[in-house]
């Protein structure tokens, strides 16, 4: 079974696609998790995706599409969540011919829905663990101890582009770029909507619902 997650930043796509990935048995991949590892690597790849990254803006289609790729060279055909890609409408029909070329195909295109009010408050409170990458929220799901990693106490840091002043970039272009990708997958038959506002649990149980639908 391949996934596509998608919605608007700071709906929750990295949560669910942990506990997805996990439940379904399937490999998650998120191009924003492997544009970051390149970031902090320095790679080439990273200081080039790093201009566009910390302003919000898209990584270039030419770069992801060439990331999806070579993961799924690496992953055959075992099954997909990918998180965060596509992106575009380039990225979704690349995708599509990606699937075809060893006669896969996306199984369902779940879109998180979470209305902008809430979007703001869930990024700027978005704290990441610099060493293992677990999650937290200031307000929503605050470590124990103010700053510090429960997991394996790591710093916790705030991503440069949840920013107050990178966030709004970061919105206009989703509503741009991506949401057009709700339209795409209708037409395919495709798209499924899941309320994104509740316990991770529970929006998992609407996401698996609407998958075996
Ligand atoms: P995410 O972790 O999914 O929120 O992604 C963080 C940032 O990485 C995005 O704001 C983009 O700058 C970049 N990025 C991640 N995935 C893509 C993609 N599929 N296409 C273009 N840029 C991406």
């Amino acid at each position: 079974m391949n996934l596509v997650l998608f919605g608007p930043p700071g709906a929750g796509k990295g949560t669910q696609s942990l506990i997805i990935s996990e439940k379904f048995d399937i490999k998650h991949v998120s191009t924003g998790d492997l544009l970051r590892s390149a970031m902090k690597a320095k790679t080439p790849l990273g200081v080039e995706a790093g201009s566009f990254v910390n302003k919000g803006a898209l990584v270039p289609d030419s770069i992801v599409i060439g990331l999806i790729k070579e993961l799924k060279v690496q992953i055959g055909k075992r099954g997909m969540l990918l998180d965060g890609f596509p992106r575009t409408t380039a990225q979704a029909q690349a995708l599509d011919e990606l699937m075809a070329s060893d006669k896969s195909q996306i199984s369902k295109a779940i879109f998180l829905e979470v209305k902008p009010e809430f979007l703001k408050d869930r990024l700027t409170g978005r704290r990441v663990c610099s060493t293992c990458g677990a999650t937290f929220h200031i307000k929503l799901k605050p470590p124990q101890i103010a700053g510090v990693c429960d997991n394996c106490q790591g710093i916790l840091e705030q991503r440069a582009d949840d920013r107050a002043e990178v966030i709004e970039n970061r919105l206009q272009v989703y509503e741009k770029n991506t949401a057009p990708l709700k339209t795409y997958y209708q037409n395919l038959k495709k798209f499924v909507s899941v309320d994104g506002v509740g316990e991770p649990e529970t929006i998992f149980k609407r996401i698996a619902q609407v998958v075996y639908s």
